[in-house]
Order: C-alpha cells, then sequence, then structure tokens
C-alpha cells in the first residue's frame, strides 16, 4: 500500500473535480481513501473552476491524461455539451457530474441517481419498487432523484417545488409516474426526499407544519449540518431519516469503479468522509 500522499510521482495517476466553490468538497477526502486502501496509485486533488471555463476543465483530462474528473455545480450542465458522449442517465438529465476517459474519447455520466438508490437501498434497507415517492425541489439533484426513482419502479413521484415551471420539467423525468403536488402530499408517502438547499444554512424545515411520522423515510440531500431541521422533526414524529451523506459516498463510489475499474471500497470512503465532517464540527473548525 502506498504511505498516503507521500508516494507520489511519475506515474501517479491524477483524477479531480471541478467546481466553484470547491475547496471544501469532500471528494479529495473520499477517493484519496479509496486510492489508499487498495493500494493505487492515484491521487485526487480539487480545481477551483470559473463558471464558463468548463469546456477546458473537460478538455484538460484529455490534455493531462487526467484518470477521471467529478463535477459539482456550477458546472454540471456545461459538461454535458463538453464530453464527447453522454451515458444514457446523463443525456436524459442534461448533466455530468463524472467525466470517465475511454481510450480517446471522453465520457459523460451521471451517478448522482445511481447512488441515491445505493443509498436507500443498501443503507436504509428502502426499495423503491411500488412505493409513493414525494421529492422536493426541481434542481439538479432533485432530477437526478426524480428519474432514478422512476427508474426504480416508484408508483408515484410527487414533485413539490418553489417554481411550478421547474417542477413540471423535473416531474417529467418520471414519465407516467410523475406529477406535481402541494406540500401535504408528503404526509403520506413511504418516501419523502428535500433535495433543495433549504437547511443548509441552519434554516427551517422546508415543509413547515407537516406531519411526517411512522412508516416514512425522510431522507435530506444535505449532509453540512448532518441533522437538518427537516430531519429533527421527521425523527421526534417517529419516521426514520437518512441524509445525503450515503448518496455522496455511493455517487462517488460510482465514479471510483467507472474509472479505475475496480469494486469501490465504500465503508472506507464513508468513514473517510464521517471523519472530516466531524473534524469540521468541531469547535475551532
Ligand atoms: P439547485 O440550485 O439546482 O436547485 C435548488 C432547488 O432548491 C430548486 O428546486 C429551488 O427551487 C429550491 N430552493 C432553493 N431555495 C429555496 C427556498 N428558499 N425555498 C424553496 N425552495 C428553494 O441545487 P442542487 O439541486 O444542486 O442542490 C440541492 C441540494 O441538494 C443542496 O442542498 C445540495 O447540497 C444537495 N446535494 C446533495 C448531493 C449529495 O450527494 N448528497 C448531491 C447534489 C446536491 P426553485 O426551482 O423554485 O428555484
Amino acid at each position: 500500500m502506498l504511505n498516503g500522499r507521500s508516494a507520489l510521482g511519475g506515474d501517479t495517476i491524477v483524477a479531480g473535480v471541478i467546481g466553484s466553490p470547491v475547496r471544501h468538497s469532500l471528494s479529495p477526502v473520499i477517493h484519496n481513501a479509496a486510492f489508499d486502501a487498495l493500494g493505487l496509485d492515484w491521487a485526487f486533488v480539487a480545481f477551483e473552476v470559473a463558471s464558463g471555463a468548463t469546456a477546458g476543465a473537460v478538455e484538460a483530462v484529455r490534455a493531462l491524461g487526467l484518470g477521471g474528473m467529478s463535477v459539482t455545480m456550477p458546472h454540471k450542465d456545461a459538461a454535458a455539451r463538453a464530453v464527447d458522449r453522454l451515458s444514457d442517465e446523463a443525456a436524459a438529465l442534461g448533466a455530468v457530474n463524472c467525466v470517465v476517459p475511454v481510450g480517446s474519447e471522453l465520457v459523460g455520466e451521471n451517478t448522482d441517481g445511481q447512488g441515491f438508490l445505493d443509498a436507500v437501498r443498501l443503507d436504509e434497507d428502502f426499495d423503491p419498487d411500488g412505493r409513493r415517492c414525494v421529492v422536493v425541489g426541481a434542481g439538479g439533484a432533485a432530477r437526478a432523484v426524480i428519474h432514478a426513482l422512476a427508474g426504480a419502479g416508484a408508483s408515484q413521484v410527487v414533485v413539490v417545488n418553489r417554481t411550478p415551471a421547474n417542477a413540471l420539467t423535473a416531474a417529467a423525468l418520471a414519465g407516467p409516474v410523475g406529477v406535481l403536488g402541494p406540500p401535504e402530499s408528503a404526509s403520506d408517502a413511504d418516501l419523502v426526499v428535500n433535495a433543495t438547499s433549504v437547511g443548509m444554512a441552519g434554516e427551517g424545515s422546508p415543509l413547515p407544519g407537516l406531519t411526517l411520522g411512522a412508516g416514512q423515510l425522510v431522507v435530506d440531500l444535505i449532509y453540512h449540518p448532518s441533522r437538518t431541521a427537516l430531519l429533527v422533526e421527521a425523527e421526534a414524529a417517529g419516521a426514520r431519516v437518512a441524509n445525503g451523506l450515503g448518496m455522496l459516498v455511493h455517487q462517488a463510489a460510482h465514479a471510483f469503479s467507472r474509472w479505475t475499474g475496480e469494486p469501490a471500497p465504500v465503508e472506507v470512503m464513508a468513514a473517510a468522509a464521517t471523519a472530516r465532517l466531524a473534524e469540521r464540527a468541531s469547535p475551532g473548525n
């Protein structure tokens, strides 16, 4: 096994994430822990890339011979236009979160939906097949979740969103099972997902005053803070709850396997992310 990053050398394969802001991204921690665990001579770094510079950054995968690239906000849509070819998932979403070099070609993939499904199936023992799901939000993360839930056989995917036009576009990704609904739809759903940014800054629930309870799984895609007001309220009402760390780790695991061809050490990746978040939450950080 490599001794951490100290073994970097001429043969080291570099991968990275582009975003803005990106300095707080957990991706380097997650992927470097996985490379170390498998003894791979790879290194993962974060590239702060301004909006508008996506195409050049994606082309750098080819020019620099990078092993792979993660793509986060605000570049996901522009990256879909910059790659040579899109996976079916990325084409449906019009967004790329992972660039995979295949020979001389750059393939744009989107592993967010698969990451979400793995998080609910493997970590929460929840199978969306035949279940009624409510997704709050209609942005990039919501669209990946909506598309994935429909693909996993959800009986209904109700989209609740502040701006109805965005909700319509997002619900269409679920085909015939996608509908728009009011916040109250969440009360009798099997799965409720917050895919808005409401709660990131410690503000209240995106579903204020709503009755959630036993028999429901409530997932907040936010993972920092680890317990949003929505999760605190839902848990107090008897619902099972999970934050977005599972999705983050599992989407990274899919990217890792695409790039390296190796099964991802998911537990190592999750432990590294959890440890870094705990460091950040400790006083003085
Ligand atoms: P977008 O900017 O694409 O979408 C934001 C969504 O939040 C929109 O639906 C927007 O509604 C809604 N929203 C924003 N502010 C408010 C508000 N004050 N009241 C009501 N609705 C609001 O962001 P993303 O989809 O990329 O990210 C959404 C969340 O998901 C973030 O918290 C992000 O951190 C998290 N995320 C987690 C991931 C994970 O792996 N765990 C991966 C990606 C994202 P409108 O359409 O009306 O503007």
